[in-house]
């Protein structure tokens, strides 16, 4: 066969196979052109799932008459001045494609009537057919309208999923873009039927935007990111660690208000909430990343959501300090649905405490709050000699009475406490309500924090044991733990090799209090199993400071007195991330004075 050039309805039906995949590709291309237009008010509707019908509507600049039929045209676009542009992109468009192939693979409408002009006018393509221009009746922006999606390219027709299923995808691309431009109105109709209705939202940072899409429990608690490096600049709002869910699909990440899902970006947030979110789980977040055009590459990939940035050191250490930054600033915070579905729990047997016309208890409506409860934490060993030594106290707090609280009560914002119920859990009086510990979390927490501070200021102070302790292990254990006595020193424990058949320890890492020694050999031996011998502890600290806390005389079942829960308390305070154990779960629960009033309809 001899070489020749396509002819320009099938080079569109190929592009057509890249841009447009599927119904929300269309939505998405649309939706992006009334943004580039300056819309603030954008109407989509579908019918059946967006094969049948999609349609957009605008109030944004229009398209002049006499440019209706290059809109059509391939690599016609009127966002490039020249091709320099192509290194400084301010627009969502410029390849110049949508138009032509959506055109190429369905019936296509644009009305539309320049800002400024006195008529609007109309042009319609069928599967790459164009025909002549007609006056419409329009006031103002641009409307288009999509028909019978791939009726000219049956094979793609084929791979579209249940209407269900285009819908949901199609509502995913509008609450994107609608979060990148929270000062625009959009309106989403199916079938007959709102599934999407925003609001301009004119406050600085978008929060209520954000809101409307990622729940309220998001915004109740979200953390405000606001930071700059080298004129990059990361805005936007970052979830709570307790606030995770099962995907990633929650987390939105835009480039010059251009929503992207990106590796280098996903794999900043990752590293950002490594040691607050378990694996498998992952935080939500809506972050927007503002750089000079020349440093990032959107050309990447026909679909624009992937991008290169120049310096992808420089972006992904922004992110990571920043949310960083943020997550440590928030100190003790857990996330406040957790209270909100423990007072679901709450709810009294025999009914619902409904009291009369508006009493209603607050359920938890967000996904992941109510989970926090079905998963216990690990429980304690069993079997282990109870160790009779105290949790240190750093200033030895004699229990009090309620008058005396009020004014302490300010600097002790998780209160003093009152009792400690099923061996487990610490009740706490706060100044307007209270707070319930899980204590065992609370110092796994607390145990973890402190050693990677220790680690990074030159050891973890160690604690000499009067009595060593001799632990029998088997052969392979102990050449495990031997292999490793370098960095355990380093982490508090000193041991070395015993005879035959067992090691000694002599110091034990200062913060656990008394610990059992002889069964947190033996389950340290068998996580250095688990974690083989590549891996440095320092980078699995987590799961090591488990296992330490485990053995403390802080774990669950322990009973322990006022002055050491206050201890613990005040420990929790000024730990950094003490809102959460390193599994992601909250370490303890708040319910306000005002909560407790409503549980017994006293509100
Ligand atoms: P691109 O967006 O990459 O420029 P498109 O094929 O999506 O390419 O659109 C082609 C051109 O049609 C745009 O450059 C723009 O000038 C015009 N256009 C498309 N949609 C609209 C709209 N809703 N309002 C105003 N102009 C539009
Ligand atoms: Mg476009």
């Amino acid at each position: 066969m001899t070489i020749r050039l396509l002819p320009e309805g099938v080079v569109n039906r190929i592009a057509a196979g890249e841009v447009i995949e599927r119904p929300a590709s269309v939505v998405k291309e649309l939706v992006e052109n009334a943004l580039d237009a300056g819309a603030s008010r954008i109407e989509i509707t579908v019918e059946d799932g967006g094969r049948t019908l999609v349609r957009v509507s605008d109030d944004g600049e229009g398209i002049a008459a006499d440019e209706l039929a290059l809109a059509l045209a391939r690599h016609a676009t009127s966002k490039l001045a020249d091709d320099d542009d192509l290194l400084a992109i301010h627009s969502l468009g410029f390849r110049g494609e949508a138009l032509p192939s959506i055109g190429a693979v369905s019936r296509l409408a644009i009305a539309s009537r320049r800002k400024g002009a006195d008529a609007a006018y109309e042009i319609t393509v069928e599967g790459g057919d164009i025909a002549p221009i007609r006056p419409a009746a329009r006031a103002r922006g641009t409307e288009l309208i999509v028909s019978d999606l791939f009726f000219a390219t049956p094979a793609r027709l084929k791979f579209l999923k249940s209407a269900r299923a285009e819908m949901l995808a199609i509502g995913e691309v509008v609450d994107r873009l609608a979060m990148a431009n929270p000062h625009v109105g959009f309106v989403l109709s199916s079938d007959g039927r709102i599934a999407r209705r925003f609001e301009p939202d004119h406050e600085p940072g978008g929060l209520a935007r954000l809101a409307a899409i990622m729940g309220p429990a998001f915004a109740d608690n979200a953390l405000a990111i606001d930071a700059q490096r080298e004129g990059i600049r990361l805005s936007g709002f970052a979830g709570v660690p307790t606030e995770h869910r099962a995907s990633a699909q929650h987390q939105y990440l835009f480039v010059n208000q251009r929503p992207v899902r990106d590796r280098l970006l996903q794999g900043a947030v990752r590293a950002a909430y490594q040691d607050l979110v378990a694996g498998g789980r992952h935080p939500m977040l809506a972050l927007f990343l503002s750089i000079d055009p020349h440093e990032v590459d959107v050309n990447v990939h026909p679909t624009k959501a992937e991008v290169r940035f120049r310096d992808a050191g420089l972006v992904r250490g922004l992110i990571i300090g920043a949310l960083k930054s943020a997550l440590a600033g928030a100190g003790h915070r857990a996330s406040s649905s957790v209270s909100e579905a423990a007072l679901g729990a709450f709810r009294p047997e025999g009914g619902r405490p409904d009291g009369g016309a508006g009493r209603q208890l607050p359920l938890a409506v967000h996904g992941g709050g109510t989970s926090f409860y079905s998963r216990p934490h690990s429980p304690p060993p069993r079997g282990l000699a109870e160790s009779a030594a105290a949790f240190q106290s750093p200033h030895h707090a004699a229990p009090r009475d309620d008058a005396a609280m009020g004014e302490a009560a300010d600097a002790a914002p998780l209160g003093h406490a009152r009792a400690q119920v099923h061996g487990t859990y610490i009740v706490a009086q706060t100044t307007d309500g209270l707070v319930i510990v899980d204590q065992h979390a609370a110092h796994e927490r607390i145990v973890f924090e402190r050693m990677k501070a220790a680690l990074d200021n030159g050891g973890v102070k160690r604690q000499m044991l009067l009595v060593p302790e001799i632990v029998e292990l088997d052969q392979a254990a102990i050449e495990r733990v031997a292999e490793r006595a370098g960095e355990l020193g380093e982490l508090g424990l000193v041991i070395e090799r015993f005879g035959t058949g067992a090691m000694i320890v002599r110091e034990v890492p200062a913060l656990l209090g008394q610990a059992d020694v002889q069964s947190l050999v033996r389950d340290l031996a068998d996580e250095l199993a688990e974690l083989g011998h590549a891996v440095a502890l320092k980078e699995k600290l987590g799961e090591i400071c488990a296992t330490l806390a485990c053995h403390s005389s802080i774990r669950a079942g322990r009973r322990l007195s006022a002055p050491e829960m206050d201890a613990l308390l005040r420990q929790m305070e000024t730990t950094p991330h003490a809102g959460q154990c390193n599994h992601g779960r909250p370490t303890y629960v708040e319910l306000k004075l005002t909560d407790i009033e409503r549980l017994f309809g006293r509100r």
